[in-house]
């Protein structure tokens, strides 16, 4: 693992601070206002907080997935709803650029990306079923000439209404299942035919939205193409497991966040001459608790790491995520228990941690999708580390251009 224990505790203290001094102060009129709080993504790029799993060639912090388990657990301990960010600024979209990109792609779009300066998003899922993504995927992309045009629609989209420069994934050909999907870098802001409709969803932060995605004659040049026609499905394979990193840690951010409330309330809370902690029962749920967090920990220190190592990480990246989801729904749902019915009222944020889990459990593959995985796996039937880990060989030729801010 790149990284001690002691330097990721220190990087856990450098993130909680600058959380509490740039972040916390100005998210309250974002969610009163419901708008997208660039200032604060693009302070925590300028931080170095999206760079830690690339070099110091395109401005990343080269700290490793180590410290992008420490980041984005300590993000969404605090505000789970920016943990979003860990994989539009910090994981599936810039990584998979700088897994699958050119030179150019990784020079054009990594940077800006990593240091908050564009919006990324991750565009596979669509209304067919999310779980079976490549199977239901109706979104066309036709070659005319040095353009792709592209056709169809996505489904829940995170941050697709702000993004800048992020993925979509769309079948170039019709007849060859998975290999028949392609992956683009697109830049709707800049892009006709591109147009977005926010989701509701009682109980999340208004400040960050997942969208449906209408993608109508969208033209796309060749050379935003990532990867080879037909290598879709691979891409958004490997995106998917340090996806799964970075959820797991959210998850485990999400469920400490959780235990703190219930440890903080079972202290003070005096029912029947004594602080609810005192009970056994009380008690019972916040042991479970502590240590199914520090287990969901482990396993996502484990796959950071396996990456950082470059060994193949997908059955730890499937472990973690399956584990991490399940502690914090549980987490979640004793801390609602140990508050009563003060756990429905808004001065306390149970009912917003709650939320946040049960969104990220699905996101990046249901607990089933896990499940099959896991199972297919230790049956024998489909090893989940058969195809290796796509990791960019080699330095970029000529780096960052000058004219990027770093
Ligand atoms: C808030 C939010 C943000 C998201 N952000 C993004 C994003 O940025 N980019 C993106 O591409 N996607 C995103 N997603 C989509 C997410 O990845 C999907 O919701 C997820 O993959 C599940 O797909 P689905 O919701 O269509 O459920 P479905 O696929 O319809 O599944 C419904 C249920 O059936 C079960 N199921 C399905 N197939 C099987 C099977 N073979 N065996 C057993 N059980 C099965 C599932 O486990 C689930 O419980 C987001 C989702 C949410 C809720």
């Amino acid at each position: 693992m790149i990284g001690s224990a002691s330097e990721h505790e220190d990087i856990r203290d450098s993130v909680r601070r600058l959380i509490e001094r740039d972040v916390l102060p100005v998210m309250g009129g974002h969610e009163r206002e419901g708008t997208f709080p660039h200032g604060v993504v693009r302070s925590m790029g300028e931080a170095g907080l999206f760079g830690a799993a690339f070099p110091e060639e395109v401005n990343g912090t080269g700290l490793g997935f180590g410290a992008v388990a420490v980041i984005a657990e300590e993000i969404s301990r605090q505000r789970p709803d920016l943990g979003v960010t860990m994989n539009s600024q910090a994981m599936t979209c810039p990584l998979t650029i700088w897994n699958w990109g050119t030179d150019d792609q990784v020079r054009r779009f990594v940077p800006d990306l990593i240091g908050g300066r564009r919006i990324g998003m991750f565009g596979l899922s669509e209304s067919g079923g999310g779980s079976d993504a490549f199977g239901s995927m109706k979104t066309v992309a036709e070659r005319r000439g040095d353009r792709y045009v592209l056709n169809g629609s996505k489904m829940w989209i995170t941050l697709a209404d702000q993004c800048e420069a992020g993925l979509i994934f769309a079948r170039t050909s019709r007849d060859d299942g998975h290999a028949g999907v392609s992956a683009f870098v697109i830049e709707p802001k800049t892009q006709k035919g591109y147009s977005t409709q926010p989701i509701a969803m009682p109980g999340l932060s208004p400040v960050i939205r997942s969208c449906a995605v209408f993608l109508d004659d969208v033209e796309v040049p060749v050379e935003n193409r990532l990867g080879q026609e037909g290598e879709g499905f691979k891409v958004a394979m490997g995106a998917l497991d340090y996806g799964r990193l970075s959820v797991a840690s959210r998850l485990v951010g999400a469920a400490q966040a959780c235990f703190d409330l219930a440890r903080d309330y079972a202290r003070t809370r005096v029912v029947g001459g004594q602080a609810i902690g005192r009970y056994q029962m009380v008690q019972q749920q916040l042991a479970d608790m502590a240590v199914e967090i520090e287990a969901a920990r482990l396993l996502t220190r484990q796959t950071a790491a396996l990456m950082d190592a470059g060994a193949p990480a997908r059955r730890a990246a499937s472990y973690a995520k399956y584990f991490a989801g399940a502690a914090a729904k549980r987490a979640a749902q004793a801390t609602a228990e140990i508050f009563g019915g003060y756990a429905l009222a808004a001065d306390y944020p149970v009912g917003f941690f709650s939320a946040h889990i049960a969104m990220l459990a699905t996101g990046e593959g249901s607990p089933n999708v896990q499940r099959v995985l896991i199972a297919e796996d230790a049956l024998g039937w489909k090893d989940a580390n058969r195809h290796p880990p796509r990791r960019r060989p080699s330095t970029l030729r000529n780096a960052v251009p000058e004219n990027v801010d770093r």
